[in-house]
């Protein structure tokens, strides 16, 4: 079977997370492409303009029930669909449904002041900038030079006029501007194993558990930096696309320790129910019991393995 493929360590630690009556579907998950989803860009389109342009094209769109904005077309659809004039003049974002859905739980309003702290290429800022309608300020920063140039070109492309690109070390952003921002998202850098493909060999070539501490190292000192830069009462939303505890519940339950009470984990209400809670132990270590409203998606037809975490400073 071609799962053979992917690393032994990280199938066993796989199976000690994910529950038995969810395991054949995730794995399932490595083995297809990622499926193409899109949401309109209503910065600069409607939906319905959207849709007949691109049944002009002969491109079927299935729409997401819990999304008014959102499509799944079929993969021999997507060769159509990233050749249109919608998507090369940004009318359209192509996007996962679990990278729109960690962006929608932050819950972002018109004219407020956010921080989008790890944002390249820029999808989940495109969701925020939709959602606050053009409205208040987003400051997106990427530490990796030719990611924010993409960055830059997307947010221009999509028309998100309220969008700053800085090029920083996120680690450092939450000493610059302490108690700043009133929301802030941070989409961690991550080991990227719900996106492990087995006929991908370089998407999985990398993994070690090693990797994975080291990516941790990033991710707590990341966290850090984002809750200094958010004001008491702002929420914050961690997020990766990694199954591994220790950059998921152990990089946030080491934020609620520092933040001694100060810190709230909130719940997420979900529209689908493809996901498990969040981990409260693993490898004999117990989290705070709050890491049970975190929340780890795991893959479906259209959805690819995601965990998030929605925080409250208090
Ligand atoms: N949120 C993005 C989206 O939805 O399009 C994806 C973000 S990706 C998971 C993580 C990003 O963090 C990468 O672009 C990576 O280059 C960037 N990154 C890595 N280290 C960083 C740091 N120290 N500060 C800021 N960004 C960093």
């Amino acid at each position: 079977m071609s799962l053979d493929l992917l690393p032994d360590a990280f199938l066993t630690r796989l199976q000690r997370i994910v529950p038995e009556s969810q395991w054949y579907s995730t794995l399932e998950g490595f083995q297809r492409p990622v499926p193409t989803c899109f949401r309109v860009n209503r910065l600069q389109a409607t939906v319905d303009a959207v849709l007949s342009e691109l049944s002009d094209q002969g491109i079927r769109c299935e729409p997401v029930a819990w999304r008014e904005d959102s499509f799944v077309i079929d993969d021999t659809q997507r060769r159509l669909l990233t050749s249109s004039a919608a998507f090369n003049e940004g009318r359209i974002y192509i996007q996962n449904l679990s990278s729109i859905f960690a962006a929608q739980v932050l819950g972002v309003q018109p004219g407020e002041e956010v921080l989008d702290l790890a944002a390249a290429p820029g999808g989940k800022t495109l969701v925020l900038a939709a959602a606050m309608e053009n409205r208040g300020r987003i400051a997106a920063v990427e530490a990796v030079k030719s990611r924010f140039f993409k960055l830059k070109n997307n947010i221009e492309l999509h028309g998100a006029t309220l969008v700053d690109c800085y090029l920083k070390d996120g680690r450092q952003v939450g000493y610059k501007v302490p108690e700043r921002f009133d929301r802030v998202l941070l989409d961690a850098p991550c080991s990227s194993e719900s996106r492990f493909y087995t006929k991908d060999p370089d998407s999985y070539r990398y993994w070690s558990e090693k990797k994975v501490k080291e990516m941790q190292r990033k991710q707590k000192k990341l966290l850090r930096s984002a809750l200094m830069a958010l004001k008491p009462g702002g929420t914050l939303v961690y997020s990766t696309c990694s199954y591994s505890p220790e950059e998921n519940e152990v990089v946030v339950d080491k934020a609620l320790k520092k933040m001694d009470g100060r810190l709230q984990v909130l719940p997420v209400s979900l529209p689908f129910d493809n996901f498990q809670s969040g981990l409260t132990a693993w490898a004999k270590k117990h989290f705070d019991p709050q890491l049970q409203n975190s929340v780890r998606i795991l893959p479906s037809e259209t959805m690819e393995g995601f965990f998030l975490c929605l925080l409250k400073k208090l």
